[in-house]
């Protein structure tokens, strides 16, 4: 069920509402619009409906949610949601373009990506610290010292810095260092780390699972925003299917259908997607085509040599170039770099 307050109400009108709600043992989430504020509930709805809610001042309309995710769906905020992070903002005109290597690997190599692809105009830096990998026995990650090496990089360059977190254990950890915490595509449904992720405030980027289906994905996200935290970015990674010439199919037809059913913003991880250097640029050209708020790219000073994931990842050259290429893309759709 939503609440729609009228425009311009004031915050006492609101507080009015969510104390009446929070009175029948319901859970009020406030959703803040430029224009409106509407109040989603959760839980059982049965008593609401018996509430002459819409007589109360400053109520709109009451309406019901039809979507089984309802703090996510469009039906409760019509307008985008726009996550602003430093300098950086999502969902909004601009792109936000984030780059770096799969992995931090040393102080050095992280500080020359993040400042050639800032020079590049990358506005935030990615680097995993914390590394989900199929073999037990491949390199996981630099952990607490690659957190530490992000931190000191986003001191030297000001850029925001966007690391995964794999368990919940660690979130707390994450979060007192990184300014987005990914979710990756393994995790989607590890409703534990969902749950956590939900209950401190940086904003959450989550990766659309191996398998899932856009439905599951807004219940990931729907997972996080019903503990608190409504500032997730959905990202497209690829998903598997029979094709053999590209490690996953990037599914590009989900950034309308996610912004047909969500105003969460949507970006593309071009890199993950096909796996394969050469295809990275001419994807993250038709994602932007296609409406995506951004870019998750792997950025390396020497792919050749990366620890992790050299064959997607593009040279600082090459970066520098595609985003010269996006330019007047991105003007076509009305968009800004
Ligand atoms: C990553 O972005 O570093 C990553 C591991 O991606 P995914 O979870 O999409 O495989
Ligand atoms: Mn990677």
């Amino acid at each position: 069920m939503i609440i729609v307050m009228k425009p311009g109400v004031a915050p006492k009108e609101i507080k009015e509402v969510v104390d009446r709600i929070k009175k029948m043992k319901l859970k009020p989430h406030v959703l803040k619009g430029t224009e409106r504020n509407v109040i989603a509930v959760i839980g059982d709805e049965r008593n609401l409906q018996r509430e002459p809610l819409e007589a109360i001042p400053g109520v709109e309309s009451v309406m019901a949610v039809l979507k089984p995710y309802k703090l996510a769906s469009r039906e409760s905020k019509r307008e985008n949601t726009v996550i602003t992070c430093g300098n950086m903002t999502i969902g909004g005109n601009r792109l936000a373009i984030i780059a770096g290597p799969c992995t931090v690997e040393n102080q050095s190599m992280i500080l020359q990506t993040a400042k050639s692809v800032k020079a590049g105009g990358a506005a935030a830096l990615r680097g995993g610290a914390f590394k989900p990998r199929t073999s037990p026995y491949a390199f996981q990650g630099l952990k607490g010292v690659g957190l530490k090496f992000l931190a000191d990089t986003r001191k030297q360059t000001g850029l925001p810095i966007v690391t995964e977190v794999l368990d919940p254990r660690d979130v707390a950890a994450v979060s007192a260092q990184a300014d987005i915490l990914q979710i990756g595509t393994r995790n989607m449904q590890n409703f534990e780390l969902l749950k956590t992720v939900g209950k401190q405030s940086k904003p959450v980027l989550l990766k659309r699972g191996l398998a899932a289906g856009v439905e599951e994905f807004l219940m990931s996200a729907e997972y996080i925003m019903a503990q608190g935290n409504y500032q997730v970015i959905l990202c497209e990674r690829g998903i598997r299917t029979f094709n053999d010439y590209s490690r996953n199919t990037l599914d590009l037809t989900i950034i309308p259908a996610l912004k047909e059913r969500t105003h969460l913003p949507v970006i593309v991880d071009p890199s993950h997607g096909t796996g394969k250097r050469a295809y990275v640029a001419p994807m993250a050209k038709a994602a932007i085509a296609a409406g995506a708020d951004g870019l998750l790219l792997e950025v390396h000073p020497h792919p050749d040599r990366a620890l992790i994931d050299g064959h997607q990842s593009l040279s600082l050259e090459e970066f520098a170039q595609l985003m010269k290429e996006l330019g007047p893309l991105a003007a076509a759709v009305n968009r800004t770099l």
